[in-house]
């Protein structure tokens, strides 16, 4: 009896506190100057806390591995759809059903099994040297491997998961005899060394030290804000199949405290409000069609993009390291 009477006095006692105010937990890939104020945004319009933490996908995801059912995030936030796809791969995610983020997120930015959604475009095209190259000159990611081009290509190293998304779309499109060929013709092309990162690669372009190269439009989009560079936009494979597109995106993990705060997060992320709020803030595309891109990127022109389903670049990674490899790519 007594016993009795001290769980109903706790019960009370919990039931007298005030109630909690929803929270979802985000671990994020993404830098906090590019999240917070979209988190910020939809406390205020919704009330729900955003907690997050920041690091390195491979640490957020090992994170997650080791914390299983502990794990307090709800939310894996990530660049690139090969690391969503290691994600879902390893179980750290679950599918969700919301028919919000099918109709607001095209079918190839998505995984097919509803793991992840990607949230925001990113288009990995061609930049050249405007004093040396007329755009007439210039046609898709395929001709760079021609002889025109010898001593004239710039490339950002293979050890890149741009670079490897880029090759898996290749061998999904041309199997990997083909693709290994054109990986070998641009190898021979090379004006020098691969490099570091995408912005080096735009100021050697700028510098004359090659005449095209393969880069993110939000490097260039940073660059051209700090610095006049001779360096143009080419949309590649325009008149095919369309410009490489990667995606930055989310799922909900497998573990969620909170799976469906998680899954309003996501549908709201896709929303027009959020989607205006990624392009602003990075120059990237906004993932949902629907939505404008900001208009420092509206002057670059609209592109076609390949509708090739972004999972495959995770399921074609190993293979595209191995061809890049072959190839000499370093
Ligand atoms: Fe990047």
């Amino acid at each position: 009896m007594k016993f009795l009477s001290s769980v109903l006095l706790a019960a009370a006692a919990v039931t007298a506190l005030p109630a909690l105010a929803e929270e979802v937990v985000v671990y994020s890939a993404r830098n906090e100057q590019l999240i917070k104020p979209l988190f910020d945004a939809y406390t205020k319009q919704t009330g729900v806390t955003v907690k997050f933490i920041t690091d390195k996908e491979g640490p957020l995801m090992e994170r997650l591995k080791a914390e299983g059912s502990n794990t307090p995030a709800d939310v894996l936030l990530t660049v690139d759809a090969g690391n969503l796809w290691h994600a879902a791969n390893l179980h750290l995610l679950q599918p969700i059903k919301s028919t919000v983020l099918q109709a607001n997120i095209p079918e190839h930015l998505r995984d097919p099994q509803n793991q992840w959604f990607g949230l925001s475009v990113r288009a990995r095209t061609m930049f050249y040297n405007a004093n040396r190259v007329k755009p007439a000159q210039l046609s898709s990611y395929e001709d760079l491997a021609g002889p025109q081009w010898k001593g004239k290509l710039c490339l950002r190293t293979s050890k890149k998961v741009y670079n490897q998304s880029l090759v898996a779309m290749l061998i999904e499109e041309h199997g990997v005899a083909k693709a290994e060929q054109i990986v070998k013709g641009w190898v021979a092309n090379l004006a020098t060394e691969v490099f570091p990162d995408d912005t080096k690669l735009l100021e050697a372009i700028g510098a004359g030290q090659c005449e095209v190269g393969i880069a993110n439009t939000y490097y260039y989009g940073r660059l051209m804000d700090k610095k006049v560079l001779p360096v143009n936009l080419f949309w590649a494979n325009q008149k095919d199949k369309g410009v490489h597109v990667n995606v930055s995106g989310a799922g909900v993990t497998k573990h969620a405290k909170n799976p469906a705060g998680a899954q309003k997060l996501l549908e709201w992320l896709s929303s027009s409000q959020a989607q205006n709020l990624f392009t602003d803030l990075d120059f990237e595309y906004p993932a949902n069609p629907a939505i404008k891109p900001f208009e420092k990127l509206q002057a670059w022109g609209s592109f076609k993009q390949n509708l090739i389903n972004v999972s495959k670049a995770g399921q074609l990674q190993v293979e595209a390291v191995k061809l890049m490899d072959r190839a000499g790519y370093k």
